[in-house]
Parts: structure tokens; C-alpha cells; sequence
């Protein structure tokens, strides 16, 4: 649970962030809002409004801490059961949280903390989902996709795009499948793998899909050199040997021409390589938010009150790129406050650094502050 005192305190901070921001909604008659407290993201849910004066109201009037929406559009968004409610289409959306990347730095600060190697690497998995996939293999018009910081760890990727809306659920995991490269036959791309005598023939970097996005990779981790060779499970001696050959060995490829990448452990080479290029999506419960119509989702531009950050509307990829949460996501710059932190990891905010902290009290910003005592490391002093 968290402290009464930091809640209270954490309510009036986001009284005054609401008072002061409008979070704007397209078509909000048409969709469900879903409201959680500091244990629960979503308590209760099937409410609705006429229009966004309506919702301002509510959110200064109850104040909730987690604010959620549906990814579909309905006739009545209040209406119960889901069967009365009317369903007009849902947004695509995909979820992505730094936890489901299962990385080393993870296993040494806990699921619970985040840090900027969390944040680089979910930062990338974002752009890979768009410019790698949504993109170029479903020709989805970057004027369609809405990116989101979740407020936490991680991106809310939404595609507008209406030809998607009416996608039911087995339809929609079948594109998070492929963005996964689940299911991948990789005897479809390279037809005489495992036939010890004949050339192996492969994909082209010009292909479509998957198998131009494995000979693009191939080549460009090839040009990178040996490390990212490595990194793609190719033995240092083979490395060496297709470095030596580079010229020669990309100009197969380009060809379709794989025989001088006929490694000795071929499934495990092949599966590294796929794995290097999938979008590891949020996986458990959240997985529901790519394959189901009905999920709810955080509004952009309301706070995440795990953290006290705002899930920012990102206006464009190159803002993706150059958008750092941990500053850029930043609301409550004003003022300071002295918080007693039983344990925290070193901690990097509007580009300054704090902690680490243990049992100790300290005087750090608002931002620093509400972060630590809703993450749980702290309470005030
Ligand atoms: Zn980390």
C-alpha cells in the first residue's frame, strides 16, 4: 500500500497538473475510460463522456490516479456487458515495456527500478516496431502512428490507420505473431538449407518481409565488423573468415547467394538472428492490448502514478528519437522536498544525478521526490 501521507500529497500535485493541462481526446463520446488507484490501474471501468469538458470535470473532481481508455471506439462506451456496448473498431496498438526484454541490467536493479540502458533499449524496440515493421511491411503512413511514453518503462504505439479497425482478435495476433517471428519457417526463406550438396540459396536485401530484413541485417552486421558478428552467434573464427570475404560475401547475398554463410550450427545462427531482429512485446496480461479489441490503455498526457511522469504524446518519430523520459516527461519542476529513502539506485533526472540512497533522509526536487515515494523507495520525511 501506498503511504496515506505521499498519496494525499501525490493527489494534490495531480490537482494541480489537470488544472493547468488539458488532455484532449478525438472522438470521446465513442470510447470506455477505465480509473485506477495506487494499487489498482484499472478499479472501475464502462464509464463514458459527452465531451472533453465533461472529463476535465471528472478528473478534478475525483482525481484519479491512473487513467485508462479503450483502443476501441463504441455506440455506447458505457454500455454493459461488452456485448451492448456496440463495437465500431479499435485502434492497433502495441505495447512495449522494458521488463519483456529480459536485460542483464534488469537482473541487477529488479523489475521494479528502470534505468537509462532500460529506457535506451525499449527506446529502440520502438523505433524498430515502426520503421522495421509498420512501415515498410503494412504500409502504414507515418501520419498514422501515434507513439506514446507509457509514463514508466516503456511506449504505447497506436495506429490509426482505419483500414486496421476492424481487425478481430485472431487477426491481431496474427500480426503481433509476426512481429515476433513466431512461427517463422525458415526453410521458406532458404529452400536448400540442410541440404548438405547444394548451394544455399536465401533472401535478398530487396525482398519483402522477413527475408529482405534478414539479408539487410546479415550485410550490416558483416560492414559493423566482428562484435556485432558475435553478437549474431557467428563464431569468432567464421567471423574472421566472412570479414576477409566481405566483397565477395555481400555480393552473394545480394544475389541470394548465402553458401559462404554456410555455418556449422545453423539452427541456433538462424534463430539468433531472428531473435535480433523481433519486437519483444509487453508479454503475460498486457499481450491482450495488441490482440484484444476491448483492452483499455493509458490516455497520453495523463501521469503515471507509479512514477509521477507524464505518458507524453510524442509528436513524431524524430521526437521519439530525441526524447528522453526521464527529463523530457518531467511535470512537478517547481519547488523540493525532504523524503526519507530506505533504498534506491543511482538516479538520473532533468539531467542531474541522485543517489544512491540508503536509509537516509535528503532534500531532492518535487520531480526526484514523488518519483522515489511512488516507486516505494521513499516517504516524507
Ligand atoms: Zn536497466
Amino acid at each position: 500500500m501506498l503511504d496515506q501521507r505521499v498519496a494525499d500529497l501525490a493527489r494534490l500535485k495531480f490537482h494541480e497538473y489537470y488544472q493547468n493541462n488539458d488532455v484532449l481526446i478525438d472522438q470521446i463520446e465513442k470510447r470506455e475510460f477505465g480509473f485506477g488507484d495506487f494499487e489498482t490501474k484499472i478499479r472501475r471501468r464502462h464509464m463514458a463522456f459527452r465531451n472533453n469538458d465533461a472529463f476535465k470535470r471528472y478528473l478534478l473532481l475525483d482525481v484519479p490516479p491512473f487513467i485508462s481508455i479503450s483502443t476501441a471506439y463504441y455506440r455506447n462506451p458505457d454500455g454493459r456487458p461488452m456485448e451492448n456496448k456496440g463495437w465500431l473498431g479499435s485502434e492497433l496498438v502495441f505495447d512495449l515495456d522494458a521488463t519483456d526484454l529480459n536485460l542483464n541490467c534488469q537482473k541487477e536493479h529488479g523489475r521494479n527500478w528502470i534505468c537509462e540502458n532500460c529506457l535506451s533499449a525499449i527506446k529502440n524496440e520502438a523505433l524498430k516496431t515502426i520503421e522495421e515493421f509498420l512501415i515498410p511491411d503494412f504500409g502504414i503512413s507515418k501520419n498514422n502512428i501515434e507513439i506514446n511514453f507509457s509514463g514508466n518503462r516503456g511506449y504505447h504505439i497506436h495506429v490509426k490507420d482505419r483500414d486496421f479497425f476492424s481487425l478481430n482478435s485472431n487477426a491481431r495476433k496474427q500480426i503481433s505473431d509476426y512481429l515476433n517471428g513466431k512461427d517463422l519457417d525458415i526453410r521458406v526463406l532458404f529452400p536448400t538449407i540442410g541440404e548438405r550438396l547444394k548451394a544455399l540459396k536465401g533472401p535478398t536485401p530487396t525482398d519483402g518481409g522477413w527475408g529482405g530484413r534478414i539479408a539487410r541485417t546479415t550485410i550490416s552486421a558483416i560492414n559493423g565488423g566482428n562484435e556485432q558478428l558475435v553478437k549474431l552467434g557467428i563464431d569468432g573464427k567464421t567471423a574472421r573468415k566472412l570479414i576477409k570475404n566481405k566483397a565477395e560475401v555481400i555480393m552473394g547475398i545480394t544475389t541470394g547467394n548465402w553458401d559462404s554463410i554456410n555455418v556449422p550450427k545453423k539452427a541456433d545462427f538462424w534463430g539468433n538472428i531472428i531473435n535480433t531482429m523481433t519486437v519483444s512485446q509487453t508479454s503475460a496480461i498486457d499481450k491482450n492490448v495488441t490482440n484484444s479489441p476491448e483492452h483499455l490503455i493509458r490516455v497520453a498526457n495523463t501521469i503515471h502514478a507509479d512514477t509521477g511522469l507524464v505518458a507524453k504524446k510524442l509528436k513524431s518519430i524524430s521526437d521519439l528519437e530525441k526524447f528522453d523520459p526521464m527529463k523530457d516527461a518531467i511535470i512537478f519542476k517547481n519547488g523540493r522536498m525532504r523524503i526519507n529513502v530506505s533504498n534506491a539506485n543511482k538516479l538520473y533526472m532533468n539531467d542531474m544525478e541522485f543517489g544512491p540512497y540508503n536509509n537516509i533522509v535528503v532534500e531532492v526536487p518535487t520531480y526526484v521526490a514523488l518519483y522515489l515515494m511512488l516507486k516505494r523507495c521513499a516517504v516524507l520525511a
